[in-house]
């Protein structure tokens, strides 16, 4: 197997990557709160992480990959205190909390199959997972790191700083977190400011709320992340993916609480891929520039000067490292849509360019393929380098242009090493499919089978055989096509 190098958050070092068992990976990423339409800020780390899933699987490594829902008790982000969002909504507009987290969920998988992100192995729902939830915090009550205050239990940071060092992931110190902690933040019933909420007792307007030891609440958002991934992936696992803004309080807690339950982290490698700034400034609801997937896919929000298609966002998206901030521009994205059309040109183009048998060796790649292919691999497995990668994919396509245009010739072997490159590569591990072309395709062979029907039909009438052509007028119909006979011929339509 190759060798992959991966930057570890924990190390702040690239390391190679040796997964705990042999052949088999781990994977556990933060998946989406599903209160809200799928924005721009999830398909980064959805295409991210399905890059990194399809090239561990592409080496030859079996991968469970595991990727939650955060559907009950999420605070927003480092707010302990407030009205959890999907109960806020559902109140709003007279609905089972349920109903909202689906409707979204929903919406949610439709982006990312757009956007080609295969789904995940396993999906679990934090509100699947109360059970699992409230063990966790028994076992953390028990080895003496929270504490139960008014109904609520509170994981007890200083307490856990005494033996483990809390800020291991973010690099901070408690002083840090102390200082950055806003003292504005209604402290409630914690000791510290700096604690964090493992259950939180439910206020009465509560709506989504569950029995348990202390009382009538929720679990707080951290806690599931622990433990879903240690239910599904074991006390220890390989690899732990989200975005950067996860990183404090969100991963550094989940560390914490793997951490004062199992005895150890439980995660090897922590991977953190940075955020998308829109012309330059961070995306936010505040800012006006918070643009949700479907609005980038019809061109809808008054930022985009016209629609991008899913196929321009994930080459976008590819185009830069997941350790790199990414600017969000419509210059930037035309310019993308470009890249990815020269690529798919390139790829029908190599299916329809014939080969050449020159005198030389044949059968055998040539260096120049060769070394392109190696440069891909090697970016690849060089943490994730896609726009290395792209950059000598765009070499093949050079390649490829100049035998199409008769300047060179492709040899069989070539030909072969090539198709391979775009099949594996471009449409395997990074997910480039060619958006025109299927749609083409499909448009066509529709077309092809519809004239084969109505000739049929044609054959029938002439023959005065009633039966058979009004079986297949009615059998159309049945599909939502409607035909009609005019002097011309036979139209359709759905
Ligand atoms: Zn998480």
């Amino acid at each position: 197997m190759r060798d992959l190098y991966i930057t570890n958050t924990l190390s702040r070092k690239k390391e190679l990557f040796v997964p705990l068992h042999p052949g088999f990976v781990g994977l556990y990423v933060c998946g989406p709160t599903v209160y809200g339409d799928a924005h721009l800020g999830h398909a980064r780390p959805g295409i991210t992480y399905d890059v990194l899933v399809r090239l561990l699987r592409h080496l030859g490594y079996k991968v469970r990959y595991v990727r939650n829902i955060t559907d009950v008790g999420h605070l927003e982000h480092d707010a302990d205190e407030g009205e959890d969002k999907i109960a806020k909504k559902a109140r709003l507009e007279q609905v089972e909390p349920m109903e909202v987290a689906q409707e979204y969920t929903l919406r949610y998988h439709e982006a990312m199959r757009l956007l080609n992100v295969a789904p995940p192995s396993i999906e679990p729902r934090a509100s699947g997972h109360i059970i699992e939830q409230i063990e966790l915090v028994k076992k953390i009550l028990d080895a003496g790191y929270a504490y139960v205050s008014n109904g609520s239990v509170y994981f007890d940071v200083k307490k856990y700083n005494e033996k483990h060092r809390y800020g291991v992931l973010s690099g901070r110190n408690l002083e840090d977190v102390v200082s950055g902690t806003r003292e504005l933040d209604s402290q409630g019933d914690k000791r510290e400011p700096y604690d964090f909420a493992l259950w939180k007792k439910a206020s009465p307007e509560h709506i989504m709320r569950w029995p348990s030891p202390w009382s009538e609440g929720f679990p707080g958002w951290h806690l599931e992340c622990s433990a879903m991934s240690g239910k599904y992936l074991g006390k220890e696992f390989d690899i732990h993916g989200g975005g950067m803004d996860l990183m404090f309080p969100h991963h550094e807690c989940e560390l914490a609480q793997n951490t004062a339950s199992r005895g150890e982290g439980g995660v090897r490698y922590w991977m953190h891929n940075n955020m998308i700034t829109i012309n330059g400034k961070k995306m936010g609801k505040s800012y006006g520039n918070f643009i949700t997937l479907q609005e980038m896919f019809d061109g809808t929000h008054p930022i985009l000067t016209q629609a991008y298609s899913p196929m321009t966002v994930r080459f976008f998206i590819l185009q830069a490292h997941y350790r790199s901030t990414l600017d969000f521009s419509n210059e930037a994205l035309q310019a993308a849509e470009k890249g990815l059309k020269r690529i798919m040109q390139a790829a029908r183009d190599l299916k329809e360019t014939g080969t050449r048998t020159p005198g030389e060796a044949d059968g055998k790649v040539s260096d120049e393929v060769e070394g392109i292919i190696g440069k891909v691999y090697d970016a690849l497995c060089d943490d994730l380098n896609t726009p290395v990668a792209l950059a000598h994919i765009f070499d093949a396509v050079r390649l490829i242009n100049s035998a199409k245009d008769g300047k060179t010739g492709i040899s069989a072997a070539d030909h072969e090493a090539l198709t391979r490159l775009f099949d594996d590569i471009v449409s395997g591990v990074l997910g480039l499919e060619d958006e025109e072309g299927s749609g083409g395709k499909a448009a066509e062979t529709l077309s092809g089978l519809m004239d084969m029907v109505l000739e049929q039909r044609k054959i029938a009438k002439d023959a005065r055989d009633w039966a058979t052509s009004d079986k297949i007028r009615d059998r159309l119909k049945a599909l939502g096509i409607t035909i009609k006979d005019t002097k011309e011929g036979t139209e359709w339509s759905f």
